[in-house]
C-alpha cells in the first residue's frame, strides 16, 4: 500500500479522442456540490484508491472520504497481448472487438 501526501488537487488529464478536450477529473463534496481538494490519498491497490479530501466552499467546510475505483476495460491495453494477438484484433471492427471481449468477461 502506498500512501502518498498531495498539497494540492490532482487533475487526471484525460484527453476525450470524440471532443478533443482536455477532461481532469474533479471531486465535488457531496453536501454543496462544490470542488474539493484532495489532501492526501492512499492507493489501496492499482484499481482501488482512498481520497480524504476538503470542500473549498469555505461556509461549506465538509471533510470526507471518497474512492476511486476501476470499473471495467472498453477497449484492452495493448500491453495485455502479443504482436500477432493485437494484428488480429486491428483486422476486427469495434463492434467485433466488443462482442469478443464482451463474452470473455
Ligand atoms: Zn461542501
Amino acid at each position: 500500500m502506498k500512501r502518498k501526501n498531495l498539497p494540492y488537487k490532482i487533475q487526471c488529464n484525460v484527453y476525450d479522442n470524440n471532443s478533443g478536450a482536455d477532461m481532469s477529473v474533479r471531486v465535488r463534496c457531496n453536501r454543496c456540490n462544490e470542488i474539493a481538494t484532495i489532501q492526501d490519498s492512499v492507493e489501496d491497490s492499482a484499481e482501488f484508491k482512498t481520497l480524504y479530501c476538503t470542500c473549498n466552499n469555505h461556509e461549506c467546510g465538509h471533510a470526507f472520504v471518497t474512492h476511486l475505483t476501476f470499473s471495467h476495460t472498453l477497449s484492452p491495453s495493448a500491453l495485455d497481448f502479443t504482436t500477432e494477438m493485437m494484428g488480429k484484433l486491428r483486422q476486427m471492427n469495434r463492434q467485433q472487438q466488443r462482442e469478443l471481449f464482451a463474452s470473455l468477461t
